[in-house]
C-alpha cells in the first residue's frame, strides 16, 4: 500500500509540476499508548506509530522559492518567497510545511527553495497527529536533499519549533519526535526532559492482540482554552511545590506533596494525574519488556480515569468507548491525545474485535451521537524515504 501511495504522490507531482521529483518521502500518525499531558511537565510518553503516513514527492529549485500543494486540499500550490517567510503569517494548511523552512533556515540552514506535493491518509483532527506528519515528512525530505546531516531527534526538535513559533500552536515535543523516530513493531519510550529514548517492544499481532482506535469525529469548541488552562495549572503546581517541572515529584512524595498544596484543589487534581500517569508509563515499560502484554490493559484505564476524574478533559463520547469496550470484554481502554474529543485506544484480545466493533456502533446509535471510525492501529514505521 505504502508503494502504491508513493507512485500516486510522484505521479501528482509530475502532472503539477511538469517535471520529476527528486524522490517521495512518508512520515505517519502516532497514537500515544500511555504518557497524557506529561509532555510540558517534562515526563514521559509512549508514542507509537500508525501505518497512515502523510507522503511526500518534493523537487528542490534554486530561485528561493518554496510551492507547496496538497493532494487533500482543493486548491493551486502556494508560491511563497522563502526569503519572506514569517511566523504567524502564512495561512492554513501551508504554515506546517512553510513553517519547517523557516525553522531549518532560523537553525542556520541554507534553504535552496523546493517545490513539494503531499498527500496523506492521517485523519486530520483526530488527535493522530497528522500535523506533524506533515512537518516531519517535508524536513526529512530536505535533510536528505540538501545534506544537512541532522538526526532524527534534532529534526523533531525544528518541527516542533515550526510548530510553536511558526503555526503558533503550543504544543510538545511528543508528535514530531514519534513521528521521526518511532520503529515497527515498537512503541517509543521518551523522556521529555532529556529526550533520551528507548523503543520498547509492542508486537501485538505476535501476541493474539489488537488495538483499536475509535475516532469519536467529535471536537468540543472549547478544548483549546481548557489545555491552557490545564498546562497554567500544572505550572503553578511546580511553582508551589518549589521543583522546576511536576516531573519531579516522584510517585512516593505523592501524599506528601499534596498535603502540601493545601486547599489548592484543582492544583492538586493536576499534579496527581501528571504523577501517578508518570508512573503508570514507567511500568507499562517494564510489563512490556518483560513480554506481559495482556497486563498492561488495567494501567491503560486507571490512566483513562485519571483523566476523567482528576485532570477532567474527557468527555461523555469518549468516557463512552471506555466503559462499553470493558463491558465487551476488552483489556482496556483509555482516551488519547489531548482530550475533548479525539480517540480513545482499547486493547483487545484478536477474537473480541468485531464484538466490540458492534457494541461501539450499537452504544454510540443508542445514545444519539454519530458513528465513531474504528480502526485497527498496528505499530508502524517512523519517518522513511520511499524513492
Ligand atoms: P492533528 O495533528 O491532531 O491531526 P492539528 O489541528 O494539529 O490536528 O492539525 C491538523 C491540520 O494539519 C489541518 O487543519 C491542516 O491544516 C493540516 N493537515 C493535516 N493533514 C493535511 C493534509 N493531508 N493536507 C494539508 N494539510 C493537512
Ligand atoms: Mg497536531
Amino acid at each position: 500500500m505504502a508503494a502504491e501511495h508513493a507512485q500516486q504522490v510522484r505521479e501528482g507531482f509530475t502532472a503539477l509540476y511538469g517535471t520529476e521529483p527528486d524522490g517521495v518521502w512518508a512520515a505517519p500518525g502516532r497514537v500515544n499508548l500511555i504518557g497524557e499531558h506529561t509532555d510540558y511537565n517534562d515526563g514521559f510518553v509512549m508514542p507509537f506509530a500508525l501505518p497512515h503516513t502523510a507522503v511526500a514527492a518534493v523537487a528542490l529549485r534554486h530561485d528561493g522559492v518554496l510551492r507547496l500543494h496538497s493532494a487533500d486540499m482543493p486548491s493551486d500550490p502556494v508560491e511563497l518567497r522563502i526569503a519572506d517567510l514569517a511566523p504567524e503569517t502564512a495561512d492554513g494548511w501551508t504554515a506546517y510545511p512553510a513553517g519547517v523552512v523557516w525553522a531549518l533556515r532560523q537553525a542556520g540552514h541554507e534553504m535552496p527553495g523546493a517545490d513539494v506535493h503531499l498527500a496523506s491518509t492521517v485523519p486530520s483532527g483526530a488527535g493522530l497527529s497528522s500535523s506533524a506528519a506533515l512537518e516531519v515528512v517535508v524536513a526529512l525530505a530536505l535533510n536528505d536533499l540538501c545534506g544537512l546531516g541532522l538526526k532524527r531527534w534534532q529534526l523533531a526538535r525544528l518541527c516542533q519549533r515550526a510548530e510553536n513559533i511558526y503555526v503558533g500552536a503550543p504544543t510538545g515535543i511528543m508528535d514530531q519526535t514519534a513521528a521521526a523516530c518511532c520503529q515497527a513493531g515498537h512503541a517509543l519510550f521518551l523522556d521529555t526532559r532529556d529526550l533520551s529514548q528507548r523503543q520498547i517492544p509492542f508486537d501485538l499481532a505476535a501476541q493474539g492482540l489488537r488495538l483499536l482506535v475509535v475516532d469519536t469525529q467529535v471536537k468540543h469548541a472549547h478544548s483549546e482554552g481548557e489545555y491552557g488552562k490545564r498546562r497554567a495549572g500544572c505550572e503553578k503546581g511546580a511553582a508551589l511545590l518549589g521543583v522546576d517541572a511536576l516531573r519531579d515529584v516522584p510517585c512516593d512524595g505523592l501524599d506528601a506533596a499534596l498535603d502540601r498544596l493545601g486547599d489548592e484543589e484543582e492544583v492538586r487534581r493536576l499534579v496527581k494525574h501528571v504523577v501517578t500517569e508518570n508512573r503508570r508509563v514507567e511500568r507499562v515499560v517494564s510489563l512490556l519488556e518483560s513480554g506481559e502484554t495482556r497486563a498492561i490493559g488495567p494501567l491503560l484505564t486507571e490512566g483513562h480515569a485519571s483523566l476523567r476524574d482528576d485532570f477532567r478533559i474527557s468527555c461523555a463520547e469518549l468516557d463512552l468507548v471506555v466503559d462499553t469496550a470493558l463491558a465487551s470484554g476488552a483489556l482496556g481502554a483509555r482516551m488519547t491525545g489531548g482530550g475533548f474529543g479525539g480517540s480513545a485506544i482499547v486493547l483487545a484480545e484478536a477474537d473480541d474485535v468485531p464484538a466490540l466493533t458492534k457494541a461501539f456502533e450499537d452504544a454510540f446509535t443508542h445514545a444519539g451521537f454519530t458513528a465513531p471510525r474504528v480502526f485497527e492501529a498496528v505499530p508502524s514505521a517512523g519517518a522513511r524515504r520511499l524513492v
